[in-house]
C-alpha cells in the first residue's frame, strides 16, 4: 500500500489468480486511502484534544497564580496524553529540586539526573527528562518513566510543546506570585490572602493580650471542592468560592477578620468573642451556606443543573494564656480535622 510513492503497508495473500491481482491494483489505492484516512483523523483528534488542553492552561493562569495549584492540573493533563507512562514533575525552590506530582517517586536515578540540572530534553528506553526553561532560567523539569514501552515520536513532540507552554506558565505564577508578596488582599475573594493573614493574626492575639479580652479563630474548608471542579470546571469553583466569601463577609461583625487561608480554606479572627458566641457564629454560616443555591447558569448555560449547593466543615478554637503564637490557628485546624472525619458540613470546637 502507498501513500504517494512511499510504502505505508502490506496486505498479504495466500493464493493469488489473475483477476484477483487485476482487482487489487485498484483495491488496493482504495484500502490505502482509506488507512491514512483513519491515521490522520485519529492524529488530527490528538491534536484537537491537545490544542484545547494547551487552551485550558491558559485560561487557568488567567486567574490563578498558585503554583500548588496549578501544577497538579498539569500533571492531570499530561497523564491524559501520555499513556503507560509515569508522570513526575518537579519544580526548583530556591536551589532545589521539589517533587511536586504526585506524592512520592523513589526513584533515585531520577532524582540524580536532575540535580546535574540538564538543559536539553534526555530520552532513553526508560525515562523521558524535559527541562522546563524560560528566558534561559531552569524553572523545572517533567519527566516520565515507562511501564512498558518508550515514548512514541508524537508523545516527545508533545511533551517538548507542553514543556514549553509549562515554563511560561510556571514563570508567570512566580512573576505573579512576587508581586501579590506585595498585595494584602486575595484577588478572588477580596479576603486577606494567607501573608497579610498571618500579620493579622500576630496583631489580634498581641492586642488581645494586652486588653485581656478573648479572642477566637474559625478555620473553614470547602467539602469536596475538588469534586465541584471535576464536574462542573473550574470557572464555577470559582464562583463558588466568590459566593461563599461573600456569604461569610454579610454574617461577620466590622471588626472581624476574615482571610483565605489556602485554595478553599478560609480563617476567620474574632475578637472579643468567646467560644460559645464563635460557635453560633460558625453554626449560622453553615446553615446559609448549605441553603445558598449558587446559580451556575451564567457559566454553564447548557448545564443540566441550574444551581448547585455546597457545605463547609469548621473547626474552632479559643486562645488561652499559654498558647504560642501558632496555636490558635493550628488548633483551630484540628477541630476541622476532626469534622471532616466525622461527616463535614459540621462545627467542632477544640475543647483543648
Ligand atoms: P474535603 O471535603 O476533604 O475538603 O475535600 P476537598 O475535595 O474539598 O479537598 P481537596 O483539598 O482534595 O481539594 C481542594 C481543591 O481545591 C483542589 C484544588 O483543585 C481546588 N482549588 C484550590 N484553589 C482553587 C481556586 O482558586 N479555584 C478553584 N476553582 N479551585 C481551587
Ligand atoms: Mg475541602
Ligand atoms: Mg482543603
Amino acid at each position: 500500500m502507498y501513500k504517494h510513492n512511499q510504502i505505508i503497508g502490506y496486505i498479504e495473500f495466500d493464493k493469488t489468480t489473475e483477476k484477483l491481482v487485476d482487482f487489487l491494483d485498484i483495491a488496493l489505492y482504495l484500502i490505502s486511502l482509506k488507512v491514512q484516512n483513519i491515521v490522520l483523523t485519529d492524529r488530527m483528534q490528538k491534536n484537537i484534544d491537545f490544542q484545547n488542553a494547551m487552551k485550558n492552561i491558559a485560561k487557568i493562569i488567567e486567574t490563578q497564580y498558585e503554583l500548588n495549584y496549578i501544577i497538579p492540573l498539569l500533571g492531570e493533563m499530561i497523564d491524559k496524553f501520555i499513556q503507560n507512562h509515569l508522570i513526575y514533575i518537579f519544580i526548583k525552590d530556591k536551589n532545589n529540586y521539589k517533587l511536586m506530582w504526585p506524592g512520592a517517586c523513589s526513584d533515585d536515578k531520577i532524582m540524580d539526573i536532575i540535580n546535574a540540572e540538564p538543559r536539553k530534553r534526555i530520552t532513553t528506553e526508560e525515562l523521558g527528562i524535559f527541562p522546563l526553561i524560560n528566558e534561559d532560567k531552569i524553572l523545572g523539569y517533567i519527566v516520565t518513566k515507562n511501564i512498558d514501552s518508550k515514548l512514541t515520536l508524537r508523545e516527545t513532540e508533545y511533551l517538548e510543546d507542553l514543556s514549553k507552554q509549562a515554563a511560561t506558565t510556571i514563570n508567570r505564577a512566580n512573576v505573579y506570585a512576587e508581586i501579590l508578596k506585595h498585595a494584602t488582599l486575595d484577588a478572588l475573594t477580596g479576603f486577606y490572602n494567607r501573608r497579610q493573614l498571618e500579620e493579622r493574626t500576630k496583631q489580634e492575639i498581641a492586642s488581645a493580650r494586652r486588653q485581656k479580652t478573648s479572642l477566637c479563630a474559625i478555620m473553614t474548608d470547602i467539602d469536596f471542592f475538588k469534586k465541584v471542579n471535576d464536574t462542573y470546571g473550574h470557572t464555577v469553583g470559582d464562583l463558588v468560592l466568590k459566593t461563599v466569601s461573600k456569604i461569610m463577609r454579610s454574617q461577620l461583625r466590622e471588626y472581624d477578620i476574615a482571610g483565605r487561608y489556602g485554595g478553599e480554606e478560609f480563617v476567620i479572627l474574632l475578637p472579643f468573642t468567646k467560644i460559645e458566641e464563635a460557635k453560633m457564629v460558625a453554626e449560622r454560616l453553615r446553615k446559609s451556606i448549605e441553603n445558598k443555591n449558587i446559580d451556575i447558569t451564567k457559566i454553564n448555560p447548557d448545564a443540566q443543573e441550574k444551581e448547585i449547593h455546597v457545605t463547609i466543615s469548621s473547626g474552632i478554637y479559643q486562645l488561652k494564656d499559654n498558647d504560642k503564637e501558632n496555636d490558635l490557628i493550628q488548633n483551630a485546624d484540628k477541630a476541622l480535622y476532626e469534622a471532616k472525619n466525622s461527616g463535614r458540613n459540621k462545627v467542632i470546637v477544640n475543647e483543648q
